[in-house]
């Protein structure tokens, strides 16, 4: 039996809420026993936290403001305060934030906030200083203004996950420049078209990766356009086995001892 972590998976989603329970035992069956659960607006955090309640052990949360969901600054300050407030008080020891995110920069579709984006980005790297969580850190169409912002915190022993690395070599080079800082890779990977199996087998060493679904979005092959879920870790992984010519096992065992370095003592049962 392998041990798979999903770095990153919304199951608080709607998407989810008949059959959780069904999701979290196909995960288990395949060895994927932890699986970590980002956060996206002021309107989601309490359901985050719930569903990671009821199921201790399994799911971990995150806290942060998802870059699309940025808008004018008051109300970002507004939001951002009460997330600020529920991390600061949350002494809950059974269910303990593992990670600020998921948060960045995304200008793909819009690029109104780009400022405020910037902004709340900026600040929510300050609380990882404050909290010392790692960062889970959501980038499209952003890579420069990414990599300046970052620029400003290289010294700051911050650590972190690029999450759903799709870029060229020279974007891997730029991110992987950043130590500490690992690519979260998923269902991308295993695409007829992509070029990312090249990149990761030409720049990015295996000691760099965390695995991740990113459910319910960005299932992988063969189940490309329906609803991901964190059982397809498996897959995700048996297509980095071939990138990088070797075993399932190793996979396994590397990106989750990745992981465990990445987040934490919290999950260390699961090696
Ligand atoms: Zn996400």
């Amino acid at each position: 039996m392998y041990n798979l972590i999903d770095t990153h998976a919304h199951l608080d989603g709607e998407e989810f809420s008949c059959d959780i329970n069904d999701v979290l035992d196909r995960a288990q069956k395949v060895g994927v026993k932890t699986i970590l659960i980002p956060n996206i607006n002021g309107t989601t955090i309490n359901n985050v936290l719930d569903t990671c309640k009821r199921h201790t052990g399994t799911l971990y949360p995150m806290i942060g403001l998802h870059p699309e969901d940025v808008k004018e600054k008051e109300e970002n300050d507004r939001v951002l305060d009460s997330m600020e407030a529920i991390l600061k008080s949350h002494t809950d020891h059974t269910c303990q934030f593992i990670a600020i995110g998921e948060i960045g920069l995304d200008f793909y579709w819009d690029d109104t906030y780009k400022k405020e984006q910037k902004e709340a980005f900026e600040r929510q790297i300050l609380w990882a200083e404050t909290y010392h969580l790692p960062l889970m850190i959501h980038s499209r169409a952003a890579h420069k203004e990414l990599v300046e912002i970052m620029e400003a915190h290289r010294h700051n022993h911050i650590k972190g996950v690029f999450h759903c690395f799709t870029g060229n070599s020279d974007e891997a080079k730029d991110l992987l420049s950043f130590e500490g800082f690992m690519l979260g890779i998923g269902g991308v990977a295993t695409f007829k078209k992509s070029n990312l199996p090249e990149v990761l087998a030409s720049t990015v060493p295996l000691s760099r990766i965390v695995l991740e679904t990113d459910a319910p979005y960005l299932a992988p092959v063969p189940y490309r356009g329906k609803r991901n879920e964190s059982a397809f870790i498996a897959n995700i992984a048996q297509k980095i086995a071939e990138i990088y010519h070797c075993t399932l096992n190793e996979v396994a065992t590397t990106t989750t001892e990745n992981a465990i370095k990445m987040f934490g003592t919290a999950i260390q049962k699961t090696i």
